[in-house]
């Protein structure tokens, strides 16, 4: 008797474990489940094929690829019976953009201790013009090390102490400090990882300019990423204002060690330094002059918008997004094979796809979500998210209307997984709805398999979140169905090794469609529900991005 009660009584236990552990059920109006079956391969595959073909010349802002991009997308969702949503009626949020391509010396020619030491462009620094001028000059700068330039006051680290680093040229290291999990939350890169901060960061210190050091794991991408995506013409939106530096560089690894050495010390000694609270600036006793010609264009490129209605009389005029970017690296160096085409199939022809796909299920709803659905399809991501930072700056709702957004952003090609990544796990509450929608795949949500490279910082999710508004960026894990364990791992890094950003992002006859399809349903449900919800998600306490809702009364749960 007793025995069996024991069996009982751990029975319930482990019942009730699992019960508490498994997420609260999506609440899902009628036919929610049947809408996502529309998302199938051809309602992915055929805009795929379109977007990343050679005819779209990997679709660069304010081109020729990028205009056939944005009228394709805007007449599909038309065709699907979708609102235009852009201010004045139409499809298109358009706006400003400034193209600079800057041309750097063949050299770049460094002094000290009356020696010199050139370093030559391309192979070893890479430099980019921070201002939107036909020149930028630098002239006999000193070079600081400032260690990895962060001022962090919640973390009590300031690089700079205090040091007067205005006109100075800033040498710093990449990423953040991610040997404690209780600093900078260890291994998972925080923005003051980003090379963005670490520009911004010199600026607001009166910098001429920055050089970051480049090395494969604290860039968490080769040297080869930064030739590509830093030489040729650049976007930004039109200044408005805001400090900035001049000059905006990188050295790779072996140069910063020449370099340092020309000033007489030693590159490991001095990142050494860095990994203390108590690290001060060292001047490098190393001076420098460069100047930067700049081609400067300007162009316009546009967001392309289209929204379904809610039906709940309050609620329709708030609004859940959905986002993916239409913009790859446009025509650019060859390649081995010659190919200068930077297609742009994977990133991001697939988030497209999925985010119309996702605009068909909707539609095929019996009734409309309480909320308004906005499909937002974003310029400019390469560029430095600017499509999406342009359309957080000029929302066509007011910002603490916007429930959340769900990004899509490079697709998963290589099939079905057991697992999703969810980039940015751990930040709101909308982490409970993407458990539940993954729940209903028999899915298990786990973090994102490589934090270090800063993911959530990378795409459109973010200019959202620095306007207080949670959202939701997630892909296939690596646990793939019917492979080895490992399996996943090592075909996603190959993949990044060969194809990221370049030429060869190409859509093929070996893309496995199984694992976006489901990714784009599982977005569909948690999306849904989410514009079903009485309440708005929100921030968990503490989160980086918490005390930007917190003033605003819309956002307080209901
Ligand atoms: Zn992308």
């Amino acid at each position: 008797m007793s025995r069996n009660l024991g069996v009982a009584a751990t029975f319930l236990v482990l019942a009730t474990a699992v019960a508490l552990a498994a997420p609260a059920p999506l609440d899902l109006p009628p036919g929610a489940q049947a809408a996502a079956k529309v998302i199938a391969k051809g309602a992915i595959e055929g805009p795929v094929r379109f977007l990343a073909d050679d005819q779209l010349e990997g679709r660069a802002p304010s081109h020729r690829g990028d205009v056939l991009a944005r009228n394709y997308v805007a007449s599909v969702m038309e065709l699907l019976g979708l609102q235009p949503a852009a201010p004045g009626g139409g499809w298109e949020q358009r706006f400003e953009l400034v193209g600079i391509n800057t041309h750097a010396p063949e050299t770049w020619a460094f002094r000290a201790r009356g020696d010199e030491l050139a370093l030559r462009f391309w192979e070893e620094y890479i430099a980019a013009s921070g201002l939107q001028v036909p020149e930028v000059s630098v002239g006999d700068a000193e070079l600081v090390f400032v260690g990895y330039g962060i001022q962090a006051p919640e973390y009590g680290w300031d690089d700079f102490k205090g040091v007067d680093l205005r006109g100075k040229i800033l040498f710093v290291m990449n990423n953040d400090p991610d040997w404690d999990p209780a600093l900078f939350a260890g291994k998972r890169r925080l923005y003051y990882g980003r090379w963005s901060y670490k520009y911004e960061n010199a600026a607001r210190a009166g910098a001429a300019g920055a050089i970051i050091i480049h090395t494969t794991p604290s860039a968490a991408y080769g040297w080869k990423v930064v030739q590509n995506s830093w030489t040729g013409e650049q976007f930004e939106l039109p200044e408005a204002g805001e400090v900035r530096v001049k000059v905006r560089a990188w050295t790779t690894e072996a140069a910063a060690r020449k370099l340092v050495a020309l000033g007489g010390f030693d590159l490991d000694a001095l990142m050494a330094k860095a990994h203390s609270r108590e690290f001060k600036p060292i001047p490098l006793g190393i001076r420098t002059s460069l100047t930067l010609t700049n081609e400067i264009s300007h162009g316009e490129t546009a967001n392309v918008l289209g929204m379904l209605p809610g039906s709940d009389p309050v609620l329709k005029d708030q609004a859940v997004v959905f986002m993916a970017h239409h913009d790859h690296l446009g025509i650019g160096k060859p390649d081995a094979k010659g190919d200068v085409i930077y297609n742009g199939a994977l990133d991001n022809a697939t988030g497209v796809a999925q985010v119309l796909a996702i605009a068909k299920a909707f539609m095929a709803l019996p009734e409309r979500p309480r909320r308004t659905i906005l499909f937002a399809i974003v310029s400019c991501e390469e560029s430095g998210l600017l499509g999406s930072a342009y359309y957080a700056a000029h929302p066509t709702f007011p910002i603490e209307k916007i429930a959340a957004d769900v990004n899509f952003d490079a697709g998963n090609i290589f099939g079905k997984t057991r697992d999703v990544a969810l980039v940015g796990k751990g930040k709101s509450t909308l982490d409970q709805v993407a458990e539940a929608a993954a729940a209903l795949q028999g899915r298990v949500v786990t973090d994102e398999p490589f934090p270090d490279r800063g993911g959530y910082y990378r795409s459109d999710h973010f200019s959202f979140a620095r306007a207080g508004v949670p959202g939701l960026y997630f892909k296939g894990g690596l646990d793939f169905v019917g492979r080895e364990p490992g399996w996943g791992k090592q075909v996603t890094e190959e993949w990044g090794n060969a194809h990221y950003h370049q030429p060869s992002d190409e859509y093929g006859p070996s893309w496995n469609f199984d694992g976006m399809i489901e990714d784009a349903q599982m977005g569909f449900l948690a999306g849904l529900a989410v514009a079903q919800a009485d309440a708005m998600p929100t921030w968990l306490p503490g989160d980086e991005f918490a005390k930007l809702r917190q003033t605003t009364p819309a956002r307080k749960p209901e």
